[in-house]
């Protein structure tokens, strides 16, 4: 089959069990090679989009220019390989996630998407006047705004779980928070901005209790941890494929198949079908009644191949190797006089968001980017959690398993730099 004749031989970059063969894992990465205004770079802008390996880069391009065709529907061999590779992919990516059956797997653009989908589709069903929605201060602008929308449309209120100062969700208050009108909870795995990483199985196990369903947005997780969507017991999922060595514009809905079996299709179009008439339309079976027009073929290729990487390395040596990262940004970054670190949870993912009196972080994204740094500044479409701590913006360093000391080193270098121009 075209898409297993991308192997992953060669460019397994797990040592010893638990332990990433740094330099091997490197190696598969080909854009870390690169240098940046003359300087080595040093990519540490892995919450917006995570870096890709050979093997992702070989499938996506081989299903390009060996058997690039429409899926589902031909009867050509072309056809026939591009169905069975992103079928393949689906499968992979339940795998990953551990979802009981691929028809919980729905391909989406993203997790925005993903998210818009569950709106559009069980939110509209199932969500009226006076109902609440309950998300988190936390909460990415893609898992705000869709039910801001459907909120102002229904005439639903829109709950807000308080965060501490350190950035750690207040469970107190959302114990507290649950109610007879609660109709979902919305909530961040990993804060893109905080790094915090939220105890969403016992948010999921509270809120069942009252039999309120829960969304969890993973797009911060995937790449870093083992998410088991059984065992957390969420009744949906998303995440992303360029957060976790993919390609952009591909992602993932998880849903449990009772629920995905009673909401209504959203988008229409071709495939999502099984028969048309101008009177009637019978709909497809899961996967497929969520997926109208012709899917990204290539993306969902990719992003399998992607799930196939991250497990080959194994979720044991990705944690350790960040978590040591973290550590080590964190005690560095504290060297730094004026630094404040922005988000103290003390279970955190491997993300360091800071400010620095007196400079603005724009300021500071831009000259380390002269110095080869790729970091990310501003508020991360996280703007209520801006207003929460009272800040505009931070600027973000977050790191992925092929990320070395040296380029913490390279960015705290470069800062003092930056503090020394602005004295
Ligand atoms: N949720 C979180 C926590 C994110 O970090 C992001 C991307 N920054 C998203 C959702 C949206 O992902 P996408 O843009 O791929 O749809």
């Amino acid at each position: 089959m075209a898409d297993s004749s991308v192997s992953l031989k060669g460019s397994v970059a797990a040592a010893a069990a638990g332990t990433i063969d740094i330099e091997r894992c490197r190696d598969d990465f080909p854009v870390l090679r690169r240098e940046v205004h003359g300087k080595p770079l040093a990519f540490l802008d892995n919450a917006a989009s995570s870096q890709m390996p050979e093997p992702v880069i070989r499938a996506y391009t081989e299903y390009h220019s060996r058997y690039h065709a429409n899926v589902h529907r031909g009867v050509h061999l072309l056809s026939q390989e591009a169905t069975a590779a992103m079928e393949g992919a689906r499968e992979t990516l339940r795998e990953l996630i551990n979802a009981r059956s691929s028809k919980e797997v729905i391909f989406t653009s993203g997790a925005t998407d993903a998210i818009n989908l569950v709106m559009q589709s069980w939110g509209r069903a199932n969500v009226g006047e006076g109902d609440e929605i309950l998300i988190s201060t936390m909460e990415h602008h893609s898992n705000i705004v869709p039910w801001r929308m459907l909120c102002d449309e229904k005439g639903a209120k829109l709950m807000v779980i308080p965060v501490s100062e350190d950035g750690v969700l207040d469970m107190e208050a959302f114990a507290s928070m649950l109610n007879d009108r609660t109709r979902l909870v919305g909530i961040v795995h990993v804060s893109n901005t905080l790094g915090t990483v939220n105890p969403v199985k016992e948010i999921t196990r509270l809120s069942h209790e009252r039999g309120i369903p829960v969304l969890v947005d993973g797009a911060q997780a995937v790449s870093h941890m083992k998410v088991d969507v059984q065992a957390i017991g969420c009744d949906f999922f998303v995440t992303s494929g360029h957060k976790m060595f993919g390609p952009t514009g591909i992602g993932i809905l998880y849903g449990k198949q009772e629920l995905l079996e009673e909401m209504p299709p959203w988008r229409g179009g071709g495939d999502m079908i099984l028969s048309v008439s101008f009177d009637e339309v019978l709909y497809n079976e899961l996967p497929y009644k969520f997926e109208a027009g012709t899917p990204n073929i290539s993306g969902a290729i990719g992003m399998g191949k992607a799930a196939e990487y991250i497990m080959s390395v194994g979720y044991d040596a990705i944690h350790a190797k960040e978590q040591d990262l973290l550590q080590y940004a964190t005690e560095q970054l504290q060297t730094i006089e004026g630094l404040k670190i922005i988000g103290r949870a003390p279970e955190k993912s491997s993300v360091v968001s800071f400010v620095i009196e007196g400079i603005h972080p724009h300021d500071i994204g831009t000259i380390l980017d002269l110095e080869g740094v790729a970091v990310r500044t501003g508020h991360h479409c996280t703007q209520p959690l801006m207003d929460r701590l009272g800040i505009v913006a931070t600027t973000r360093a977050s790191m992925a398993m092929y990320n070395r000391r040296e380029e913490i080193d390279q960015l705290v270098a470069g800062l003092r730099k930056t503090i020394e121009m602005f004295r």
